[in-house]
């Protein structure tokens, strides 16, 4: 067993978004940070890699969008949504702005973990945590395997969840529970040669679930389509035969655009993607990013999300660290993060669940589309909510609604 006698401020398991962003805003602060990824970076992960202009405030604070520009992601200057029934409309991001770009996972994770060690985190890649260390009812440290199956043991005045969907630090501490109602599964592929991309993000809804496209170049596509749990039973053991397969059948018009293209990698399958955390922190321990919950990716603003509340929960960090030491007396200043994060996120969440029922019902979304396609500067509007530049209230008030159904 080994491991460290000195006792860190903070543990982030999961070098994410949400867990870079976090140890970049903490080392600001100067609280002396030790992150633990399962894996070794550059890594994939199943994504739309669709980032919101959003984001940029936020990489700008952590230090990170010059790297990120250096890259020259491929510019997002909207989204444009199909109906079932081919309807399509187009929302764009105010010109004025920075655009969002689509930027390999692989690439953009590994800008910002390698931003976390910059400013002086420090970080151990291929380090699984596999348990939590506790005093009674206080977390105090973690259990991890390192790169050759060796077992460390790490305390810290505070251990954060960044780990994800699968997160175990939830998992142990009982916070964790699959979704109620929503039990959906993605399927991802990159394919080179597709026709017809530009610089919209597209969202195809129909084929039992929906379909969304990011150009990471002219000619190279992230493709990834979404479909419940009972729509997934052929994929098992041909995920690739399946992916062909579903864009085929269900949506023909994206299948002709691929009629030249070739599929790059092996498409990944991931599922079920929505998980609930009953609380958010716990004595010694608190969940940042999709540890603390992930819904549905149809809105694509799981990376801004994770880093804007890990902006909030570093300075929530940062100032209950500066007054109180450990354990329980932690408690009680780290629930300001769960308001915080409640209050930023609440009408933003209660819009994903409206969205979530035009989707799933066809002429719904048909009845939308053609509405949409006939205001764009409604359209605009739905776009910025869902890019969150947009205060999503504007989307839950009448006036709205009736601009909606008036048009
Ligand atoms: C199909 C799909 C499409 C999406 N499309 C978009 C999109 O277009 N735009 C967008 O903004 N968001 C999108 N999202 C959401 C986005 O991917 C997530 O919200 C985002 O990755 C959350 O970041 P995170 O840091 O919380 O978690 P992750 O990115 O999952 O990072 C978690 C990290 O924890 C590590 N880890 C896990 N377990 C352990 C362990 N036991 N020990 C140590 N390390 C561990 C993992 O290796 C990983 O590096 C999509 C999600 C899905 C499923």
């Amino acid at each position: 067993m080994r491991g460290d006698a000195s006792r860190r401020d903070v543990i982030i398991v999961g070098g994410g978004p949400a867990g870079s962003a976090l140890a970049a805003f903490l080392r600001q602060r100067e609280c002396d940070v030790l992150v633990l990824d399962a894996a070794r970076f550059p890594r994939d992960k199943v994504c739309g890699e669709a980032v919101s202009p959003a984001a940029w405030p936020l990489l700008d604070a952590m230090g990170a969008a010059p790297e990120i520009e250096a890259r020259r992601p491929h510019p997002l200057r909207g989204m444009r949504l199909t109906s079932p029934d081919g309807t399509s409309f187009q929302g764009s991001f105010p010109p004025q702005n920075r655009p969002g770009f689509a930027l390999r996972r692989r690439d953009l994770d590994a800008v910002l973990l390698r931003r976390a060690r910059t400013l002086g985190a420090e970080v151990r890649e291929r380090t699984r945590v596999t348990g939590l260390l506790r005093r009674g009812d206080v977390v105090e440290g973690v259990e991890a395997e390192g790169p050759d199956g060796e077992l460390h043991r790490w305390t810290a005045r505070l251990v954060v969840g960044a780990d994800g969907r699968q997160s175990v630090v939830a998992s142990r501490l009982r916070l964790r529970r699959p979704h109620a109602r929503l039990c959906r599964f993605a399927v991802r592929g990159y394919w080179e040669g597709m026709q017809g991309l530009g610089h919209h993000g597209e969202m195809h809804v129909g084929g039992g679930g929906y379909c969304g496209i990011a150009p990471l170049s002219p000619t190279l596509a992230n493709v990834a389509f979404v479909l419940p749990r009972h729509e997934m039973a052929e994929a098992a053991g041909n995920v690739e035969g399946f992916f062909r397969r579903a864009l085929r059948c269900r949506w023909p018009r994206l299948a002709e655009r691929l009629d030249r293209a070739c599929l790059v990698d092996r498409p990944r399958v991931i599922g079920p993607l929505a998980v609930e955390a009953r609380a958010l922190v716990a004595p010694g321990a608190l969940l940042v990013g999709d540890a603390a919950g992930f819904y549905d990716p149809f809105t694509g603003e799981g990376i801004t999300l994770a880093l804007r509340t890990s902006q909030i929960a570093a300075s929530v960090v940062g100032e209950a660290l500066a007054r109180v030491d450990v354990g329980e007396g932690l408690l009680a200043p780290l629930r300001a993060y769960e308001h915080a994060r409640r209050a930023a996120t609440r009408d933003k969440f209660r819009f994903n669940r409206l969205l979530q029922i035009v989707v799933g019902c066809p002429d719904a979304a048909n009845f939308m589309a053609r509405r949409l396609a006939r205001r764009p500067d409604l359209a605009d509007q739905l776009v910025g909510i869902a890019g969150d530049f947009v205060p999503a209230g504007m989307a839950l008030g009448p006036r709205f609604l009736w601009d909606l159904l008036m048009a």
